[in-house]
């Protein structure tokens, strides 16, 4: 393996050194758990000196700890260590439903407490209102460990500066909402976009060994793509990867919030369905609706739900065409919809992209569904914090 998250500048001053050397052993630790001193020297190439000196600063800050022996190869059997679960707590927001999430989060990746709210419609400076309102609820817990605050809203993000560019579900426009958060609350925000924290929570916590590319497909109010390539999350020139769901099929049938008719979004996301179920069949009016009258095996709604994942099936092959990367995954509250909506994305998938690169290819659902973009924005606080390296 090789822990070399980021470059070393040619004229480093001895704190970037630190810092670098630092994060290099946090990030083996966090990838390996649990190693030695030994093992860490072998695995960052720092002398075992450094090793020793770096540890034992991160012991004291609370970043890792010991967690007994391990086996010995002939002499003093050696102390293993770890990152310590509880040594930092994160907040993690997902702005991208119909409620607003926040959570707070442990450096493992366990959700420790979260509290939903009822977005009911608000918009522009209502939804920041509501966005105080869920951190000062998850603030109420003590806060002397907490690093910062990670967000995952939808639409177009400028991680660099924490601003919303373009949030057509929010009506927010070139928002400063992380340095906004930041002065309220005094700690390190970062913003993006809730898909890309998606593919950064199955990168980060739940995939190992970590895949070198993956695209993580979050289908829920909208539809979006987080691609992580080469081991890295890859936003694009202008942050705007993966916004697969505003690719227009053409056909002009419904108008798109962002303006323009027959968009991806428009016809598979659990919003189209339930709206177009609605339609047939007045008494649905949410997504818990939705899925029972779909798993109960009403034929309409079967009809509505199957057409759409053919139709997500066949966009989800343009990016296996485009991209040729063999792990798939969705993710979100359209995994409520089970494995038959799955097994249709699937086929439509596999037979719009050459046979070859089909048979490689995993098309699964997520570790986790709920809280998938809660966790990804504690990860994009801990890489930014930390330097795991997550993002180029
Ligand atoms: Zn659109």
């Amino acid at each position: 393996m090789s822990a070399n998250p980021t470059v070393l500048p040619a004229k480093a001053t001895h704190q970037q050194t630190r810092t670098f050397n630092q994060q290099l052993v946090l990030r083996a630790l966090h990838d390996h758990s649990p190693l030695s001193r030994a093992d860490l020297a072998r695995l960052t190439g720092l002398t075992r000196t450094s090793v020793s000196h770096l540890v034992s600063s991160l012991i004291e800050d609370g970043l890792i700890e010991e967690v007994g022996r391990g086996r010995s190869s002939g002499g003093k059997s050696p102390i293993l260590l770890r990152v310590a679960p509880d040594g930092r707590h994160l907040i993690g927001l997902d702005l991208g439903e119909a409620l607003f999430s926040g959570a707070i989060v442990n450096l493992r990746g366990e959700i420790l407490r979260s509290i939903h709210l009822p977005l009911e419609g608000r918009n522009g400076d209502a939804a920041v209102e509501l966005v105080f309102e869920l951190v000062d609820a998850l603030r109420a817990d003590d806060l002397s460990r907490v690093l910062g605050i990670g967000i995952g809203a939808p639409g177009i993000i400028d991680t660099s500066t924490g601003t919303v560019r373009w949030s057509v579900n929010l009506s927010w426009a070139e928002l400063r909402l992380g340095p906004l958060l930041e002065q309220r609350y005094g700690v390190p925000v970062v913003v993006a976009n809730d898909s890309h924290a998606a593919a950064l929570a199955e990168l980060t916590f739940f995939r190992r060994p970590r895949p070198n590319n993956l695209i993580v497909i979050k289908v829920g109010r909208g539809v979006g793509a987080g691609i992580i390539l080469n081991g890295q999350l890859f936003q694009g020139d202008g942050h705007g990867a993966g916004e697969f769901g505003h690719i227009s099929l053409g056909s002009a049938d419904a108008m798109c919030r962002c303006g323009r008719e027959g968009c991806l979004e428009t016809r598979t996301s659990m919003r189209a369905l339930v709206d177009a179920a609605g339609a047939v069949e007045p008494s649905i009016t949410d997504e818990g609706a939705l899925v029972a009258a779909f798993l109960a095996g009403v034929t309409s709604i079967r009809r509505i739900v199957l057409d759409a994942a053919r139709e997500l099936g066949v966009a989800v092959g343009w990016l296996i065409g485009v991209l040729n990367v063999r792990h798939v995954l969705l993710v979100g509250p359209v995994a409520e919809l089970g494995d038959e909506w799955l097994g249709e994305v699937r086929r439509y998938a596999r037979s719009s992209v050459l046979a070859l690169l089909a048979r490689d290819t995993q098309i699964e659902f997520g570790h986790v569904h709920d809280d998938v973009v809660e966790l990804g924005a504690s990860a994009l606080l801990m890489e930014q914090q930390l330097g795991l390296g997550l993002i180029r």
